[in-house]
């Protein structure tokens, strides 16, 4: 089973420290959603998961599967089964969604393989078929160029099912506030709940809790000033919708967390 463990992690973006020691394990198999208020490093978070060169890592680890996955590229954390969900995807008109998600599988076969000759076409075809009934998006969708004029829901959609064709082992989803419209997140939560299994990790990123109704969290963890501060089930979600952060606030100032 693997795991991804991130240990002490330190971020700065322009000389300024963000994440400030963060700790955070999530088996596969897991759901976990991490809340907090605007501003306190989520997306870095996210961000820094994902190799973005614009966060410089200060300290601490992150290892999936027992790697430390801090010095790979992008696409060699995404060979070992890391998936990030793209907030803002670019629009590739010209490329259908069926051939850009062939071109992500073979790419994928070809990196264990260099001779590998790609998926044959017919192969691609029915387990791309499978994926769309399992998510039910319909068949005209595959044909498509890729978020060329897509709404918000089919931006996720697409999204969703390039996480299906990938078979992650951990996905990380940051869902941040703006731009979701309730069927951007009917399309995220049911993608996620129709894939999550004993194999698959998932991180949620929100700043609300209203996905969280839709998506059970195993565990929710609380960030607030680069930190996570507060780990608990469920209920950790819902408390915090009815009574905000203060409380959570006034934990870390009078020193009952670390901070
Ligand atoms: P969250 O996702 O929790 O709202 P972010 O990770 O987006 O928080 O931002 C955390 C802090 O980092 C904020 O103070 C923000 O202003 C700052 N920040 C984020 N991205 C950048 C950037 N590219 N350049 C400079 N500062 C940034
Ligand atoms: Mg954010």
């Amino acid at each position: 089973m693997a795991e991804l463990v991130i240990r002490d992690l330190k971020v700065s973006i322009d000389g300024k420290e963000i994440l400030k020691g963060v700790d955070l394990t999530l088996p596969q198999g897991e759901v976990h959603a991490i809340m907090g208020p605007n501003g306190t490093g989520k997306s870095t978070l996210a961000y820094t998961l994902m190799g973005h060169p614009s966060y410089e890592v200060t300290g601490g680890e992150v290892l999936f599967d027992g790697q430390n996955i801090l010095e790979l590229e992008p696409d060699e954390r995404s060979r070992l089964g890391i998936f990030l969900a793209f907030q803002y995807p670019v629009a590739i008109p010209g490329v259908t969604v069926a051939n850009f998600l062939r071109t992500a599988v073979n790419s994928r076969r070809r990196a264990v393989n260099p001779e590998d000759k790609g998926v044959p076409i017919p192969e691609f075809r029915k387990m791309l078929k499978a994926k769309m009934e399992m998510l039910k998006v319909d068949p005209s969708f595959a044909g498509r160029y890729l978020n060329d004029g897509f709404s918000g829901g089919e931006k996720k959609r697409a999204e969703i099912l390039q996480m299906a064709t990938l078979e992650p082992k951990i996905a990380v989803l940051d869902e941040t506030d703006s731009g979701l419209d309730i069927d951007a997140l009917r399309v995220v939560s049911e993608g996620v709940n129709a894939l999550r299994g004993p194999d698959l990790g998932v991180l949620v990123i929100t700043h609300y809790q209203r996905i969280l109704n839709y998506i059970k969290p195993d565990v929710v963890h609380v960030m607030m000033g680069g930190r996570i501060v507060e780990s608990g089930g469920p209920d950790l979600a819902l408390h915090l919708e009815e009574h905000g952060y203060d409380w959570v606030r006034e934990k870390v100032d009078n020193g009952s967390v670390p901070a």
